[in-house]
Parts: C-alpha cells; structure tokens; sequence
C-alpha cells in the first residue's frame, strides 16, 4: 500500500498538469466569470478526511464545491475597493516562489539567494518609482504592514527624541501622530504600535472639495508642538477621490521642523510611471518612509507590497525590528537580513513575481498599464457626468470615479449598487463622501478595456431606469 503522499510524488507532473489546465481555464475565462460569489449554493465539510483523498479527488471536490463560488476578483470588471490583476509574467513568478519554496531571509554569505533577488527587485522599483537608492526596501504582505514597518521605525525615532527606546523598554507619551486622511490600515497600525487608534491630531483639508491636507493648517501644528516629536501620515492617493498632499510643501516644511514623514503611496504612488502625473508625488523624494503596494497597481498576485526607508534611518530600523536586542549592529547593512528589517521572521521569496513581471514588461509596460487605467477612469466619469441619471463626487483626478446618482436618498443609491453587483457583471464599492453615499469604482487591471466600460454603462443605465 503506498500513501497519498507518496502516490501523489510519484504523480506530480500529472498533478501539475491538471493545475496547469485549471488555471488556464480560470484565466481564459475572466473577462465572463461572475464578479460575485455565491456562496450559499456550496455546503462546507465539516470532517477532515481520516484518511487522505489524494491531491487529483481534492481537486474534485474544490472543482464541485469551491470552484462555484470564486470570483473573477482579478477580472477586468472588478472595480470595488482596489483590487489588482496578475500579469503572466507575475503568475509564472509566483508559480516558481512556490516550488523553489524559498525562506527568504539574508543575501548571499552561506544562505540561499533569495534575498539578493528582492534587493535587485527593490532597485527596480526604486527606478520605475523615480526614487533615489538612499531607499532601501523590502518586501512584505500588502500595504498594511508596509505601514506598520514604517512607523514602527518612526515611533523609535520618535522615542529616540525623547530620550527613550521604545522597541526595547516600551511605550512613552509625548508623540503627536498627524494625518488629514490616513488609511484605515494606517490607523489599525497605531492601534497595534500601542499609540491607539484614537490619537490622530486631524490636520485641515484644503478647501473646495479636497481631500488633502492644507500644509499651512500642518505647519501651525507643527509649531504649537515647541519641538515635541511628531509623526505625519501623508497620503499619495486618498481611497476616496485619490487626492494627493503637497509633497513639495512638506517638503519645505521638514527644512523648518523636526518630524517623521511617512507617505501612504499604495496605489497612487504609480503616479510616478506617468511623465504626465509624476508631478503628483513630486517630492516624495524627502520623505522619511514610503508604503507601495503590489498586489494592486502593479499587477502581481497576492500577497505583496514594499516599504522604502531611507537609509540613514537604518539603525534605528534594525533596533526596532531585530528579533532580539543585539547591540551588534555593524554590518547588518552589507549583509541584509530581512529578518531585521521586516515584521515576519519567515516569509517566501515574495519579490519574484515582481521581479518577472519588472523583467518582463520595463519601466514602458508599467506606464501603459497606469496610463491606460487613468484614461478609462477619465472615460468612464465623463460617461456617467454626460448622462444626466448619475454625478461625480469628485474629479476624476487618478484612476478612481467616485460617484452617486442625480438627486438620490442614500437608500436608493445602496439598493441601486446592490442591483448592480448582483448582475455579476461588474463589481463596485460603497462609499460615503462629505455626508453623501457615494459609490466607488477604482481601475488597476491591465485587463479592463473601453468594451467594459461600455458594457458596464450600458447595464447602469439600465438599473437606473
Ligand atoms: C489598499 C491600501 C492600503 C492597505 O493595503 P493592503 O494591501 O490591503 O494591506 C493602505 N493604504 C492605502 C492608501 C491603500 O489604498
């Protein structure tokens, strides 16, 4: 009797087979799959298999009971939150992460590779993104932990400020955390990072329709503060209506005052593959800690975003990050190792499907990608501002419409969105903007073309009556 197991070994070039042909045939048919599960037409098992079925009736049993109810997430017609598609070339990438099975933790000395392949990566986003390599970078989960990576540091340096050592002794008072808009991730991470979710001195927005900070309502906090610590979550693209703060102002403003400054780029930082819209995160450049995310604008699967830290923070990055408190830190910088730099202590070598797709497409393909969504993004908000049934809330001012129907309770405009996703044909969020229920559709798939657009407004219309 041989097990499951080893039958399956011995097996494994038809069960790649079969994950292959599975894969395409979900690929292949993205642009019609649902873009809604459901979910209740699929029973859960409830026992685990006392003895093992075999990775090929596995797959037939996901095929009968789980297959159903996934989406076409990375579809081109998935426009809720912001939700990236995959290119081939990041498919194949992660397809390799996994059977190379890699821990990616140090550059080369006796361990594997896999770190220097992330710090080629992170030197190939560093270009794409205009950045200087006074960054250095890493590879974690998504945007979330790129934000609380960053300002696990800036709390350190914070505290450094004060005269204590936070990573080491704990928690001080004393910190002022500013923000006009910061990412809901962005306050999760000061719930975890023990400043509490509640402790962000809000700064003004600028007025008429905005969502970024007035710099000048920045600076008079600034200097009510007499020199006490602060900590600025500045936003490259606001969720809402992708409203940029002036990071030239901020900029200015750090030559004056001393704060940590951290930019929320997760997708509004692919401004900078656009000559047209670099000038959004002009000056970016200055600031201390930057958060990207992959598994959004650049169309790799998840999970996958970077931090970027300037280096003269460095051991202030290792203090606040190193698995024990080793007073060793001389040459942790030539010899990285992501263990001291990153939450996780393992992690798979998360930088290639970057890697392949940054090989595969250039600095050329990602302008077209982000230049293509901004250009459908404009499309379609001048499709629904022509038509008379629907308004913008905002400009169109990235890749992301932000509307609501002409004259319409909030009632109607949830019950018009839930029509609308139930078709199965598109997907949009919910949102509320300056008091008003709004809707949200936001464009960062290489896929999605003018034929969804009109698709899409064709079926709108329709619901709307
Ligand atoms: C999506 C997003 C995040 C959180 O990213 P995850 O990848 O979901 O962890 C943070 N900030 C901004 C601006 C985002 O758009």
């Amino acid at each position: 009797m041989t097990s499951p197991l080893q039958q399956d070994a011995a097996n494994l070039d038809a069960l790649l087979e079969r994950a292959k042909v599975e894969s395409l045939a979900h690929l292949n048919a993205l642009g019609t799959l649902p873009t809604k599960g459901n979910y209740d037409a699929s029973p859960a098992r409830n026992q685990l298999p006392e003895l093992g079925l075999g990775t090929l009736r596995a797959f037939d049993e996901f095929n009968e009971r789980l297959r159903n109810v996934i989406v076409a997430s990375s579809g081109p017609r998935y426009w809720g939150y912001v939700i990236g598609g995959t290119t081939p070339a990041s498919i194949v990438g992660d397809w390799l992460a996994t059977a190379f099975d890699q821990c990616s933790f140090a550059t080369a000395g006796q361990g594997d590779i896999s770190a220097n392949i992330e710090l080629e990566t992170i030197q190939f986003l560093r270009q794409l993104f205009n950045l200087p390599d006074t960054f250095l970078g890493g590879f974690v989960s998504g945007a979330t932990m790129s934000n609380f990576t960053c300002l696990s540091v800036a709390r350190q340096w914070a505290g450094q400020q004060l005269g204590a050592d936070i990573a080491n002794e704990g928690m001080v008072p004393g910190i002022t955390v500013l923000s006009a808009e910061p990412h809901a991730s962005a306050v999760k991470s000061l719930a975890m990072l023990g400043f509490g979710r509640n402790n962000v001195t809000r700064i003004k927005y600028l007025d008429g329709n905005r969502e970024a900070m007035d710099v000048r309502d920045l600076e008079a906090k600034l200097q009510a503060l007499n020199g006490q610590p602060a900590i600025l979550i500045s936003s490259a693209g606001t969720v809402n209506t992708v409203d940029f703060d002036d990071m030239v102002a901020i900029a200015e403003l750090k030559k004056k005052y001393s704060f940590w400054w951290h930019v929320d780029g997760a997708f509004g930082g692919f401004a900078a593959c656009s000559p047209a819209y670099q000038h959004l995160v002009a000056g970016w450049e200055q600031a201390d800690s930057l958060t990207i995310d992959c598994h959004k604008w650049l169309n790799v699967p998840y999970d996958s975003a970077i931090f970027l830290m300037q280096t003269k923070h460095s051991k202030l990055h290792i203090e606040t990050l190193q698995p024990l408190n080793s007073p060793y830190l001389g040459d942790l910088l030539t010899n990285i190792n992501y263990q001291t730099l990153v939450p996780e202590s393992s992690r798979r070598l998360r930088a290639l499907p970057a890697w392949f797709s940054l090989m595969a497409y250039g600095k050329e393909g990602y302008q077209t990608i982000v230049e293509t969504n901004i250009r459908l993004a404009q499309t379609f908000g001048a499709m629904l501002s022509g038509s008379g049934s629907f308004e913008l809330l905002a400009p169109v001012r990235l890749n992301t419409v932000c509307f609501s129907l002409t004259n319409a309770e909030p009632e109607r405009v949830k019950s018009f969105l839930t029509a609308l996703n139930e078709t199965g044909l598109v997907f949009m969020t919910p949102t509320v903007y300056q008091g008003r229920a709004g809707i949200r559709a936001a464009f960062v798939n290489w896929r999605t073309t003018d034929a969804d657009l009109i698709v899409v407004y064709g079926e709108m219309v329709g619901l709307v009556g």
